[in-house]
């Protein structure tokens, strides 16, 4: 058995919203009760601190100007960028931080030549280049991807999305980058109502699968063997992205999907049948136990 190796900071936690969120710091620390319970010897490492350098790979996808903007609502105390995306004091510079541990997990995998887990927020793949939304703030996983393209030897980066969401921010950000795949699977019709399955990128390199709600994990088996898989055989990646919500859980109060624990185990297996360089990034996932369970089983089908 491999140890797992995990890339966390305790600063993540300072992204708080002062009235009930969904998206609050108890995701993370009950993620953490659990890994350490299951996984005693594994490496936890913090991410490296944040410098002037990660600058230019920000601005690669994000507007200066939004940027600005959500440097000012933090600096004046918090606020809102719409109905359901808070921020406080601490949230950019949390989010900068959050950025550079996905940007450490390309390093990590691609030195170790083997997975790793990124347990940071706030989540990203609703963020677009101009405009945070859906509790997301920078687009992690999109910023990652371009990233990994310039590590000597990475070619092509794919994005897996399993979140039950869209990542309607991801795609927008790399569609347009033949060096760059994304895949989603997704319950629809639901937030943020994009994702069709028509949608195919700007060089067939998107791959949006639908899901509607009641699917199991039956369904998703059958998708990833006859569609996920192919697609990313064909596209031949030398990084994977893993874009890891948990909000299809059975257990979710914000979906109508039907995931067990064990299927986030299955379906990683998968995708180390594509490449051992993956990083595994928090996006979604929403009840507390389920969570910290299909976090756990993830992890153990990686680690044997
Ligand atoms: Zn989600």
């Amino acid at each position: 058995m491999v140890n797992p190796r995990f890339i966390y900071s305790d600063r993540f936690l300072d992204h708080r919203c002062r009235q009930f969120h969904f998206e609050r710091p108890e995701r993370l620390t009950t993620i953490c009760q659990h890994l350490r319970t299951a996984f005693p010897n594994a490496v936890w490492r913090e991410p490296t601190p944040v410098s002037e350098g990660l600058r230019c790979w920000l601005e690669q996808i994000h507007s200066p100007l939004y940027l600005q903007q959500l440097a000012d609502i933090a600096a004046a105390g918090g606020g809102w960028l719409d109905a359901d995306t808070y921020l406080n004091e601490h949230s950019y510079d949390v989010a900068l931080l959050a950025v550079q541990a996905w940007l450490d997990g390309v390093n990590d995998t691609c030195y170790t030549q083997s997975p790793v887990f990124v347990l940071a927020r706030p989540p990203g793949h609703h963020a677009l280049r101009e405009r945070g939304m859906g509790f997301c703030l920078l687009a992690n996983a999109a910023i990652a991807a371009h990233y990994g393209l310039s590590v000597a030897g990475i070619e092509r980066v794919a994005i897996l999305d399993w979140d039950v969401h869209h990542g309607n921010g991801t795609q927008a950000l790399v569609q347009h980058h033949p060096q760059i795949a994304y895949c989603s699977l997704h319950e629809s019709p639901a937030y943020p109502y994009t994702g069709a399955e028509s949608d195919r990128g700007c060089h067939g390199n998107v791959l949006n699968l639908p899901m509607a709600a009641g699917a199991t994990g039956a369904t998703y088996q059958l998708a990833f063997r006859e569609r996920v898989i192919p697609f990313l055989q064909e596209f031949e990646p030398d990084l994977l992205i893993l874009s890891a919500g948990y909000d299809a859980h059975r257990d979710d109060p914000l979906s109508g999907i039907n995931l067990d624990d064990t299927d986030y185990g299955w379906m990683i297996g998968q995708c180390l049948q594509i490449t051992h360089r993956i990083v595994v990034g928090l996006e979604g996932g929403y009840n507390l136990d389920a969570l910290g369970r299909s976090v756990v089983a993830t992890v153990q089908a990686i680690a044997h």
